[in-house]
């Protein structure tokens, strides 16, 4: 169980999918069931039309950030390098609604963790943040 307090860290994350190909929250829990987890791994997904679909409720520990799934939430956008502007717009909002739940969390990009070589979600996390005022 993910405690509220406990949460510092909301993740982005993006599929690393052809930016032209539509995927779902159904896809990727097809995917993870077939790495041997327990479904998919982020909280939520936001669709290339901007569409938020949930993954794992916010008190399931997610499977997306190693080492860090008990300290976090994860969202991730379908696509690779040229997201749409109503995904933006979506992740605009899961975030301000995870902040408002979780004040205390810091937004980052999985590729902000030191342990990992992955360049997810191929944006500047805390550029955008400073941008959009988040
Ligand atoms: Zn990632």
């Amino acid at each position: 169980m993910l405690e509220v307090e406990n949460i510092r860290y909301l993740v982005v994350h993006c599929t690393d999918t052809p930016d032209n190909q539509s995927l779902y929250a159904c896809d990727i829990h097809h995917m993870h069931l077939g790495f041997g987890w327990n479904g998919i791994g982020y909280h939520r997904v936001i669709c290339r039309d901007g569409c938020i679909q949930h993954g794992r409720p916010d008190y399931w520990e997610g499977a997306h950030v190693k080492g860090f799934n008990d300290v976090s939430l994860g969202v991730c956008l379908i696509g690779r390098d040229v997201f749409t502007d109503a995904q933006f717009e979506a992740l605009e909002m899961v975030l301000r609604s995870w902040k408002e739940a979780y004040p205390e969390a810091e937004i980052c990009g999985h590729r902000d963790f030191d342990y990992t070589d992955k360049t997810c979600p191929n944006f500047d996390v805390a550029q955008w943040c400073q941008k959009v005022g988040l």
